[in-house]
Protein backbone atom coordinates (compact mmCIF):
# COMPACT_ATOMS: atom_id res chain seq x y z
CA UNK A 1 0.00 0.00 0.00
CA UNK A 2 1.40 3.59 -1.01
CA UNK A 3 1.76 6.39 0.90
CA UNK A 4 -0.96 7.98 -0.86
CA UNK A 5 -3.54 5.60 -1.05
CA UNK A 6 -3.30 4.85 2.56
CA UNK A 7 -3.89 8.50 3.39
CA UNK A 8 -6.74 8.35 1.49
CA UNK A 9 -8.29 5.62 3.41
CA UNK A 10 -7.54 7.22 6.29
CA UNK A 11 -9.79 10.97 4.64
CA UNK A 12 -12.58 8.18 4.16
CA UNK A 13 -13.00 7.26 7.23
CA UNK A 14 -12.80 11.04 8.58
CA UNK A 15 -16.92 11.04 8.58
CA UNK A 16 -17.56 8.75 11.35
CA UNK A 17 -14.49 10.91 13.34
CA UNK A 18 -15.78 14.71 13.29
CA UNK A 19 -12.89 16.84 14.61
CA UNK A 20 -9.24 14.63 14.08
CA UNK A 21 -10.45 11.62 12.82
CA UNK A 22 -7.66 8.66 11.89
CA UNK A 23 -8.14 5.63 12.16
CA UNK A 24 -5.45 3.65 13.51
CA UNK A 25 -3.59 1.15 11.07
CA UNK A 26 -0.72 -1.72 11.92
CA UNK A 27 1.91 -0.69 10.85
CA UNK A 28 4.11 -2.91 8.67
CA UNK A 29 6.93 -5.02 9.41
CA UNK A 30 8.88 -4.34 6.56
CA UNK A 31 9.10 -1.52 4.40
CA UNK A 32 10.56 -1.49 0.61
CA UNK A 33 10.85 1.94 -0.43
CA UNK A 34 11.63 5.69 0.95
CA UNK A 35 7.50 6.11 0.17
CA UNK A 36 7.05 3.17 2.30
CA UNK A 37 9.24 4.13 5.02
CA UNK A 38 7.51 7.92 5.22
CA UNK A 39 4.20 6.09 5.33
CA UNK A 40 4.88 3.94 8.09
CA UNK A 41 6.61 6.88 10.52
CA UNK A 42 3.37 8.83 9.62
CA UNK A 43 1.10 5.83 10.35
CA UNK A 44 2.93 5.34 13.92
CA UNK A 45 2.48 9.26 14.57
CA UNK A 46 -1.08 8.85 14.09
CA UNK A 47 -1.99 6.04 15.21
CA UNK A 48 0.03 7.00 18.30
CA UNK A 49 -1.45 10.70 18.14
CA UNK A 50 -3.58 12.01 20.84
CA UNK A 51 -7.09 12.00 19.14
CA UNK A 52 -8.61 15.07 20.58
CA UNK A 53 -7.46 18.29 21.25
CA UNK A 54 -4.68 20.42 19.20
CA UNK A 55 -2.95 17.09 18.29
CA UNK A 56 -5.90 15.44 17.17
CA UNK A 57 -6.81 18.47 14.93
CA UNK A 58 -3.24 18.12 13.54
CA UNK A 59 -2.81 14.94 12.88
CA UNK A 60 -6.31 15.51 10.81
CA UNK A 61 -4.75 18.04 8.68
CA UNK A 62 -1.71 15.68 8.15
CA UNK A 63 -4.24 13.02 6.77
CA UNK A 64 -6.01 15.98 4.30
CA UNK A 65 -2.61 17.16 3.14
CA UNK A 66 -1.79 13.24 2.68
CA UNK A 67 -5.03 13.40 0.41
CA UNK A 68 -3.67 16.06 -1.89
CA UNK A 69 -0.37 14.34 -2.28
CA UNK A 70 -3.24 11.12 -3.34
CA UNK A 71 -4.41 13.53 -6.04
CA UNK A 72 -1.45 14.94 -7.76
CA UNK A 73 -0.45 17.36 -4.94
CA UNK A 74 3.44 17.96 -3.65
CA UNK A 75 2.86 17.57 0.30
CA UNK A 76 6.71 16.53 1.05
CA UNK A 77 7.53 20.00 1.74
CA UNK A 78 4.48 20.89 4.54
CA UNK A 79 4.90 17.01 6.04
CA UNK A 80 8.01 18.25 8.45
CA UNK A 81 6.99 21.50 10.16
CA UNK A 82 3.16 19.84 10.89
CA UNK A 83 4.97 16.68 12.00
CA UNK A 84 7.08 19.61 14.03
CA UNK A 85 3.98 20.98 14.99
CA UNK A 86 1.94 18.33 15.73
CA UNK A 87 4.53 17.02 18.43
CA UNK A 88 4.47 20.02 19.87
CA UNK A 89 0.97 20.20 20.42
CA UNK A 90 1.07 16.32 21.95
CA UNK A 91 3.84 17.52 24.15
CA UNK A 92 1.31 20.22 25.70
CA UNK A 93 -1.80 17.51 25.75
CA UNK A 94 0.35 15.32 27.64
CA UNK A 95 1.86 17.72 30.27
CA UNK A 96 -1.54 19.44 30.40
CA UNK A 97 -3.26 15.90 31.38
CA UNK A 98 -0.43 14.29 33.64
CA UNK A 99 -0.70 18.18 35.50
CA UNK A 100 -4.33 17.65 36.01
CA UNK A 101 -3.90 13.70 37.32
CA UNK A 102 -1.32 14.80 39.30
CA UNK A 103 -4.37 17.72 40.45
CA UNK A 104 -6.72 15.07 41.06
CA UNK A 105 -4.14 12.53 42.84
CA UNK A 106 -2.98 15.42 45.29
CA UNK A 107 -6.63 16.21 45.90
CA UNK A 108 -7.31 12.31 46.84
CA UNK A 109 -4.41 12.62 48.89
CA UNK A 110 -5.00 15.36 51.41
CA UNK A 111 -8.23 13.97 51.64
CA UNK A 112 -6.87 10.43 52.39
CA UNK A 113 -3.75 12.15 55.08
CA UNK A 114 -7.13 13.83 56.54
CA UNK A 115 -8.41 10.18 57.45
CA UNK A 116 -4.75 8.94 58.24
CA UNK A 117 -4.34 12.04 60.52
CA UNK A 118 -7.24 10.54 62.49
CA UNK A 119 -5.92 6.66 62.63
CA UNK A 120 -2.48 6.65 63.80
CA UNK A 121 -1.45 3.10 62.80
CA UNK A 122 -3.30 2.60 59.86
CA UNK A 123 -1.87 6.56 59.04
CA UNK A 124 1.78 5.29 59.22
CA UNK A 125 1.14 2.92 56.03
CA UNK A 126 -1.22 4.99 54.79
CA UNK A 127 1.77 7.58 54.62
CA UNK A 128 4.09 5.57 52.98
CA UNK A 129 1.91 4.99 50.53
CA UNK A 130 1.40 8.46 49.73
CA UNK A 131 4.45 9.64 49.85
CA UNK A 132 5.20 7.09 47.11
CA UNK A 133 1.92 9.19 45.11
CA UNK A 134 3.32 12.07 45.66
CA UNK A 135 6.44 11.20 44.41
CA UNK A 136 4.85 9.71 41.56
CA UNK A 137 3.15 12.56 40.54
CA UNK A 138 5.98 14.68 40.20
CA UNK A 139 6.87 11.89 37.04
CA UNK A 140 5.99 13.34 33.49
CA UNK A 141 5.37 9.57 32.59
CA UNK A 142 1.55 8.71 32.52
CA UNK A 143 1.93 4.87 32.36
CA UNK A 144 4.22 4.98 34.81
CA UNK A 145 2.00 7.40 37.08
CA UNK A 146 -0.76 5.10 36.59
CA UNK A 147 0.80 1.94 37.47
CA UNK A 148 1.84 3.55 41.20
CA UNK A 149 -1.50 5.06 41.39
CA UNK A 150 -3.03 1.88 40.65
CA UNK A 151 -0.95 -0.14 42.87
CA UNK A 152 -1.22 1.94 45.46
CA UNK A 153 -4.73 1.96 45.46
CA UNK A 154 -5.16 -1.67 45.70
CA UNK A 155 -3.10 -2.02 48.26
CA UNK A 156 -4.18 1.06 50.61
CA UNK A 157 -7.57 -0.51 49.38
CA UNK A 158 -6.81 -4.21 51.16
CA UNK A 159 -5.38 -2.51 53.98
CA UNK A 160 -8.39 -0.92 54.83
CA UNK A 161 -10.23 -3.53 54.49
CA UNK A 162 -8.14 -5.41 56.79
CA UNK A 163 -8.19 -2.66 59.18
CA UNK A 164 -12.12 -2.80 58.36
CA UNK A 165 -12.41 -6.12 59.37
CA UNK A 166 -9.92 -5.95 62.55
CA UNK A 167 -12.55 -2.60 64.06
CA UNK A 168 -15.64 -5.00 63.64
CA UNK A 169 -13.62 -8.04 65.32
CA UNK A 170 -13.01 -4.89 68.36
CA UNK A 171 -15.84 -4.03 68.24
CA UNK A 172 -17.82 -6.85 68.37
CA UNK A 173 -15.12 -7.92 71.33
CA UNK A 174 -16.13 -4.58 73.09
CA UNK A 175 -19.95 -4.89 73.02
CA UNK A 176 -19.84 -8.54 74.30
CA UNK A 177 -17.18 -6.72 76.98
CA UNK A 178 -20.28 -4.38 77.39
CA UNK A 179 -22.88 -6.83 77.69
CA UNK A 180 -20.97 -8.34 80.54
CA UNK A 181 -20.62 -5.14 82.26
CA UNK A 182 -24.35 -4.28 81.77
CA UNK A 183 -25.08 -7.77 83.31
CA UNK A 184 -22.50 -7.15 85.95
CA UNK A 185 -23.74 -4.10 86.46
CA UNK A 186 -27.07 -5.04 87.00
CA UNK A 187 -26.09 -8.02 89.28
CA UNK A 188 -24.31 -5.62 91.31
CA UNK A 189 -27.22 -3.11 91.51
CA UNK A 190 -29.79 -5.82 92.65
CA UNK A 191 -26.81 -7.05 95.09
CA UNK A 192 -27.11 -3.67 96.28
CA UNK A 193 -30.89 -3.91 97.21
CA UNK A 194 -30.93 -7.26 99.24
CA UNK A 195 -29.37 -8.04 102.75
CA UNK A 196 -26.88 -9.79 103.13
CA UNK A 197 -27.73 -12.27 105.00
CA UNK A 198 -31.28 -13.00 104.28
CA UNK A 199 -31.31 -12.30 101.04
CA UNK A 200 -34.98 -10.31 101.19
CA UNK A 201 -34.75 -6.60 100.37
CA UNK A 202 -32.39 -4.23 102.60
CA UNK A 203 -33.81 -1.47 104.81
CA UNK A 204 -32.71 0.88 102.22
CA UNK A 205 -34.53 -0.68 99.62
CA UNK A 206 -37.77 -1.46 101.91
CA UNK A 207 -37.71 2.07 102.85
CA UNK A 208 -37.85 3.30 98.91
CA UNK A 209 -40.37 1.03 98.09
CA UNK A 210 -42.96 2.09 101.04
CA UNK A 211 -42.79 5.65 99.91
CA UNK A 212 -43.34 4.44 96.63
CA UNK A 213 -46.51 2.64 96.99
CA UNK A 214 -47.77 5.47 100.22
CA UNK A 215 -47.21 7.63 97.72
CA UNK A 216 -49.60 6.00 95.17
CA UNK A 217 -51.75 5.38 98.08
CA UNK A 218 -52.20 8.72 98.75
CA UNK A 219 -52.71 9.86 94.84
CA UNK A 220 -55.06 6.61 94.03
CA UNK A 221 -56.84 5.91 97.22
CA UNK A 222 -55.47 1.85 96.25
CA UNK A 223 -55.95 -0.74 99.18
CA UNK A 224 -52.22 -1.65 101.01
CA UNK A 225 -50.91 -2.16 104.52
CA UNK A 226 -48.25 -3.03 106.07
CA UNK A 227 -47.00 -6.14 107.86
CA UNK A 228 -44.17 -6.21 110.35
CA UNK A 229 -42.46 -9.14 111.81
CA UNK A 230 -40.88 -9.75 114.80
CA UNK A 231 -39.28 -13.00 116.26
CA UNK A 232 -40.07 -13.92 119.79
CA UNK A 233 -37.40 -14.41 122.42
CA UNK A 234 -34.69 -14.26 119.56
CA UNK A 235 -32.24 -13.32 121.93
CA UNK A 236 -32.33 -16.27 123.88
CA UNK A 237 -31.81 -17.74 120.81
CA UNK A 238 -28.47 -16.88 120.63
CA UNK A 239 -27.74 -16.33 124.26
CA UNK A 240 -28.55 -20.86 124.24
CA UNK A 241 -27.30 -22.30 120.84
CA UNK A 242 -25.05 -19.09 119.31
CA UNK A 243 -25.03 -16.27 117.12
CA UNK A 244 -24.35 -18.77 114.05
CA UNK A 245 -27.87 -20.51 115.54
CA UNK A 246 -29.03 -17.07 115.40
CA UNK A 247 -28.14 -16.67 111.70
CA UNK A 248 -29.38 -19.44 110.61
CA UNK A 249 -33.14 -18.72 112.37
CA UNK A 250 -33.37 -15.51 110.60
CA UNK A 251 -32.68 -16.70 107.00
CA UNK A 252 -35.29 -19.40 107.67
CA UNK A 253 -37.67 -17.19 108.82
CA UNK A 254 -36.56 -15.01 105.41
CA UNK A 255 -36.97 -17.86 103.34
CA UNK A 256 -40.32 -18.91 104.98
CA UNK A 257 -41.64 -15.17 104.68
CA UNK A 258 -41.01 -15.18 100.96
CA UNK A 259 -42.60 -18.70 100.51
CA UNK A 260 -45.76 -17.01 102.49
CA UNK A 261 -45.68 -13.84 100.51
CA UNK A 262 -45.26 -14.89 96.79
CA UNK A 263 -46.98 -12.34 94.95
CA UNK A 264 -46.02 -9.62 92.58
CA UNK A 265 -47.59 -7.28 94.61
CA UNK A 266 -45.92 -8.76 97.83
CA UNK A 267 -43.06 -7.19 98.62
CA UNK A 268 -40.81 -8.81 101.93
CA UNK A 269 -37.92 -6.88 103.45
CA UNK A 270 -35.22 -7.14 106.68
CA UNK A 271 -36.27 -3.75 109.00
CA UNK A 272 -33.52 -4.14 111.02
CA UNK A 273 -32.44 -6.87 113.66
CA UNK A 274 -35.01 -9.49 114.16
CA UNK A 275 -37.91 -7.54 112.56
CA UNK A 276 -39.00 -7.61 108.96
CA UNK A 277 -41.43 -6.22 106.80
CA UNK A 278 -44.31 -7.45 104.15
CA UNK A 279 -45.80 -4.53 102.43
CA UNK A 280 -49.24 -5.77 100.62
CA UNK A 281 -49.51 -3.07 97.43
CA UNK A 282 -52.88 -4.40 96.63
CA UNK A 283 -54.73 -5.40 99.75
CA UNK A 284 -56.27 -3.66 102.66
CA UNK A 285 -55.55 -5.41 106.73
CA UNK A 286 -58.70 -7.69 105.93
CA UNK A 287 -56.04 -9.65 103.69
CA UNK A 288 -53.09 -8.91 104.66
CA UNK A 289 -54.52 -10.51 108.77
CA UNK A 290 -55.32 -13.17 106.56
CA UNK A 291 -51.93 -13.69 104.76
CA UNK A 292 -50.68 -12.57 108.23
CA UNK A 293 -52.30 -15.69 109.89
CA UNK A 294 -51.16 -18.14 107.37
CA UNK A 295 -47.57 -16.99 107.89
CA UNK A 296 -47.72 -17.72 111.75
CA UNK A 297 -48.57 -21.12 111.45
CA UNK A 298 -46.18 -21.85 108.93
CA UNK A 299 -43.85 -20.39 111.65
CA UNK A 300 -45.25 -22.65 114.30
CA UNK A 301 -44.61 -25.37 112.18
CA UNK A 302 -40.78 -24.34 111.02
CA UNK A 303 -37.94 -26.26 112.28
CA UNK A 304 -34.75 -24.34 112.22
CA UNK A 305 -32.25 -27.12 111.67
CA UNK A 306 -28.58 -25.93 112.97
CA UNK A 307 -25.18 -28.31 114.12
CA UNK A 308 -26.61 -28.72 117.48
CA UNK A 309 -30.51 -29.65 118.12
CA UNK A 310 -33.41 -28.43 115.71
CA UNK A 311 -35.44 -25.16 117.47
CA UNK A 312 -38.89 -23.99 116.52
CA UNK A 313 -39.59 -20.30 116.64
CA UNK A 314 -43.19 -18.11 116.94
CA UNK A 315 -43.02 -14.37 115.97
CA UNK A 316 -45.20 -11.49 116.72
CA UNK A 317 -46.95 -9.11 114.01
CA UNK A 318 -48.78 -5.81 113.95
CA UNK A 319 -50.72 -4.98 110.64
CA UNK A 320 -51.63 -1.23 109.45
CA UNK A 321 -53.22 0.38 106.70
CA UNK A 322 -51.59 3.98 105.92
CA UNK A 323 -54.83 5.57 107.09
CA UNK A 324 -54.04 9.40 108.20
CA UNK A 325 -50.06 8.56 107.69
CA UNK A 326 -48.47 11.41 105.74
CA UNK A 327 -45.03 10.15 106.16
CA UNK A 328 -43.58 6.17 105.97
CA UNK A 329 -42.12 6.78 109.42
CA UNK A 330 -45.79 7.79 110.80
CA UNK A 331 -47.46 4.46 108.78
CA UNK A 332 -44.39 2.20 110.43
CA UNK A 333 -45.15 3.86 113.61
CA UNK A 334 -48.62 2.61 113.51
CA UNK A 335 -47.74 -0.89 112.58
CA UNK A 336 -44.67 -1.32 115.26
CA UNK A 337 -47.72 -0.02 118.11
CA UNK A 338 -49.79 -3.26 116.88
CA UNK A 339 -46.42 -5.13 116.87
CA UNK A 340 -45.91 -4.30 120.49
CA UNK A 341 -49.19 -4.59 121.23
CA UNK A 342 -49.44 -8.27 120.45
CA UNK A 343 -45.64 -8.83 122.61
CA UNK A 344 -47.61 -7.36 125.28
CA UNK A 345 -51.08 -9.98 124.45
CA UNK A 346 -48.63 -12.79 124.82
CA UNK A 347 -46.80 -12.97 121.58
CA UNK A 348 -47.31 -15.45 118.79
CA UNK A 349 -50.21 -13.60 117.64
CA UNK A 350 -50.77 -10.70 115.21
CA UNK A 351 -52.79 -7.39 115.57
CA UNK A 352 -54.55 -5.63 112.90
CA UNK A 353 -55.57 -1.92 112.72
CA UNK A 354 -59.00 -1.19 114.10
CA UNK A 355 -59.34 -4.71 116.58
CA UNK A 356 -60.43 -4.28 120.16
CA UNK A 357 -57.88 -4.66 122.75
CA UNK A 358 -57.52 -8.45 123.42
CA UNK A 359 -54.92 -8.26 126.15
CA UNK A 360 -55.84 -11.13 129.04
CA UNK A 361 -53.02 -10.79 132.45
P1 LIG B 1 -38.95 -9.99 121.99
O1 LIG B 1 -39.74 -11.25 121.99
O2 LIG B 1 -39.45 -9.02 122.97
O3 LIG B 1 -38.82 -9.43 120.63
O4 LIG B 1 -37.51 -10.39 122.51
P2 LIG B 1 -36.22 -10.51 121.66
O5 LIG B 1 -35.22 -11.26 122.45
O6 LIG B 1 -36.53 -11.09 120.34
O7 LIG B 1 -35.82 -9.03 121.43
P3 LIG B 1 -34.53 -8.26 121.82
O8 LIG B 1 -34.67 -6.91 121.18
O9 LIG B 1 -34.31 -8.31 123.29
O10 LIG B 1 -33.34 -9.06 121.15
C1 LIG B 1 -33.14 -9.07 119.75
C2 LIG B 1 -31.89 -9.84 119.50
O11 LIG B 1 -31.67 -10.08 118.12
C3 LIG B 1 -30.66 -9.12 120.04
C4 LIG B 1 -29.65 -9.23 118.89
O12 LIG B 1 -28.40 -9.69 119.33
C5 LIG B 1 -30.28 -10.21 117.94
N1 LIG B 1 -29.89 -9.95 116.59
C6 LIG B 1 -30.10 -8.84 115.88
N2 LIG B 1 -29.58 -8.97 114.63
C7 LIG B 1 -29.00 -10.21 114.59
C8 LIG B 1 -28.30 -10.94 113.58
O13 LIG B 1 -28.11 -10.49 112.49
N3 LIG B 1 -27.86 -12.19 113.90
C9 LIG B 1 -28.06 -12.74 115.12
N4 LIG B 1 -27.64 -13.97 115.37
N5 LIG B 1 -28.71 -12.08 116.08
C10 LIG B 1 -29.19 -10.83 115.83
MG1 LIG C 1 -37.10 -6.65 118.04
MG1 LIG D 1 -37.83 -9.97 119.05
Amino acid sequence: MSLKSFFTHLIDDESSHPESTHTPREARSTVSSADDALEEVLVTLVNSAPKEGEAGKISAKISKICDRWGMGGTPYLEIPSLVLEQRRAEKEWFESNVRSLAEAVLTVLRRLGKSAGSVREEGKSLGSHLEELRTATKSESLPELRKTVLAAVEQMTEELKANQERQTREMTQISGELENLKGELSRVRKEATLDGLTRVANRASLDEHLEAVLAVHRITGRPCSLLMVDIDHFKAVNDRLGHLAGDAALRAVADCLVRSFPRRSDFVGRYGGEEFCIVLSEDAADTGKRLGERFLQAIRKLEVTTSEEPFTLTVSMGIAEPGEAETVEEWVSFADRLLYKAKDEGRDRLVCTGEPDTKTD
